[in-house]
């Protein structure tokens, strides 16, 4: 039996599966390229003005619960329901929609723009959440070892849903309201899925579901980092080694199985198991050397929109700005439908804005602001020069001052801009892709890379860019799916306590 494995990555795939196998005693170590675990969901601390780098909030919280009761500890995350969920500023509309949870409240902020809101909500999402629940134990939360496998789950999902495959989600929504308000901001969750709702598949409309029907939206008291900094502390009480500025670049081989992987200073590591949290689809053309995934293959495949990201301190209290907002033009089709494959910067972009310092005032000093801009942007394919990122950064500030009214640019305490080269840089996401592969029906379940290596009966993947897909609760869903294979393939069936302490904020 296998006794020791080692984790490439501590991102919260990484993190999520090494407090698992360590609950079920085997030995774990870590091995991260950047200075601080998290990934992703990271965290930076500049002039007073603390920023969480990527997540900001989260769906399906109860995801959460069921990793740390697999492990045998409370749930230590304060988890904070979002109410209203978001909030949308159209640039030719003066007053912002607050999105409700509560259909009835939320008819009232489309009285007057769509007809018999409530009733066609209440339909749209009465489909959406059917799919969702026949579905999610069905098709999402499972391993698959073939594709026949995965054809006969396929075959459990009711007939009725099959026209959802065939349509895109602005298609759907097309047929289901009228207004351009309501369409653009049911469509917004296809952003979160890294794509546009023209590229989107319909059946994931069920994101809509979960948003504001099923269990809403999160985040953390504190501040999202908090993810990362309560696992970590679980996970070094427990003896966990996590070895930071240590990238893997190169593999050792021995028949079917991996002897080692080389760090960047010649450093061997070796373990019986190997779990590699860096993405599964470029690990596997960069660092394996399969033929599959070389970079000419890997630029073939569809991934996610790449992210610009500008983390800004300012003197002043913003009035208008509430927790999560969004700032879109009144182009949305044009817009979504070219920005992301152009070489230039967008003049009048559109972007998600949040204020943690809102609702977590220790993340600012007094009297101040702290603000998390994200504009989904083009890939390193399609524009690979970011030296004009100050422009796109002004671009945002000055349209957002005009929008909010208040001047972000001379209140400016601190900045710090992350482009997709950044992106690429910090956490090797391939040409800076954020959210990893995209989910199109060609790219998931059985036909996304797998958490199981092809070749090596001792490496396995967890994160974006395997199974299931993106996105906190759904990367947790990966770290059950992948140690349930490595409890099967090995014959573990051993549990031990973790230490139920929990770290102070
Ligand atoms: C800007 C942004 C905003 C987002 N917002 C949200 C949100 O609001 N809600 C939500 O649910 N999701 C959001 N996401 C998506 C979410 O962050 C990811 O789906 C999730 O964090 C991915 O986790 P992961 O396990 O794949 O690990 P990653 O975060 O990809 O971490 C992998 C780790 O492995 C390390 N690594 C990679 N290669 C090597 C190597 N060769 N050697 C050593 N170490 C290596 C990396 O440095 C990194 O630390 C957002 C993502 C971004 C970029």
């Amino acid at each position: 039996m296998p006794k020791k494995v080692l984790i490439i990555g501590t991102g919260l795939g990484g993190l999520a599966t090494a407090l698992r196998l360590r609950a079920r005693g085997l030995e774990v170590e870590m091995v991260e390229k950047h200075h601080q675990a998290g990934g992703r969901l990271n965290q930076i601390k500049k002039d007073g003005f603390t920023f969480d780098t990527g997540p900001s909030f989260f769906s399906m919280s109860y995801e959460f619960d069921e990793l740390f009761a697999d492990c045998g500890i409370d749930n230590p995350l304060e988890m904070n329901e979002l109410n209203p969920v978001y909030t949308v500023y159209f640039s030719d509309r003066e007053k912002p929609f607050f999105i409700h949870k509560d259909l009835k409240k939320l008819a009232k902020e489309f009285e007057g723009i769509e007809d018999d809101f409530e009733k066609k909500a209440k339909a749209y999402l009465k489909q959406a959440g059917e799919l969702f629940h026949d579905t999610e134990n069905v098709i999402v939360k499972r391993n698959y070892d073939s594709l026949v496998e995965y054809a006969m789950s396929l075959l459990r999902v009711p007939l009725k849903h099959s026209p959802l495959l065939l349509r895109s989600m602005w298609q759907e929504l097309n047929r289901r309201f009228d207004s351009q308000e309501v369409k653009v901001i049911f469509s917004l969750v296809a952003f979160f899925l890294g794509d546009t709702p023209f590229q989107t598949p319909a059946v994931y409309s069920l994101l809509n579901y979960t948003e504001l029907q099923h269990d809403g939206y999160y985040n953390i008291r504190g501040g999202m980092y908090n993810i990362t900094r309560k696992i970590v502390g679980l996970l070094e009480e427990a003896g966990v080694k996590i070895h930071y500025n240590t990238e893997i670049v190169e593999v050792r081989k021995k028949g079917n199985q991996i002897d080692g992987f080389v760090d960047q200073n010649g450093k061997i590591w070796k373990s019986d198991l190997y779990v590699c949290n860096g993405d599964a689809a470029s690990f596997r053309g960069l660092i394996m050397g399969r033929k599959k995934y070389t970079e000419k293959k890997l630029d073939k495949m569809h991934w996610t929109l790449a992210p610009f990201t500008i983390y800004l301190g300012v003197k002043g209290k913003i009035k208008n700005l509430h927790h999560h907002n969004y700032f879109l033009g009144n182009n949305f089709e044009e817009y979504a439908d070219k920005i992301f494959k152009m070489s230039v910067n967008p003049q009048k972009p559109y972007y998600y804005v949040n204020a943690s310092s809102k609702s977590n005032p220790e993340c600012a000093p007094e009297g101040c602001e702290n603000l998390f801009i994200l504009c989904p942007v083009p890939d390193l394919r399609f524009k690979p020069d970011w030296s004009d990122r100050e422009e796109l950064a002004n671009n945002i500030l000055e349209d957002m001052s005009e929008r909010l009214d208040f001047d972000l640019i001379g209140n400016r305490v601190t900045q710090t801009i992350y482009d997709p080269t950044h992106w690429e840089g910090l956490f090797n996401l391939y040409r800076g892709s954020g959210l990893g592969l995209a989910h199109g029906l060609n790219q998931v379940a059985a036909l996304r890379p797998k958490n199981k290596d092809e070749q090596f009966g001792n490496l396995y993947y967890v994160g974006a860019s395997t199974t299931p897909g993106t996105g906190l609760p759904i990367v947790v869903i990966g770290s059950n799916l992948v140690t349930q294979r490595i409890l099967k393939d090995h014959a573990i069936n051993s549990h031990v306590a973790l230490p139920k302490r929990v770290h102070q904020v």
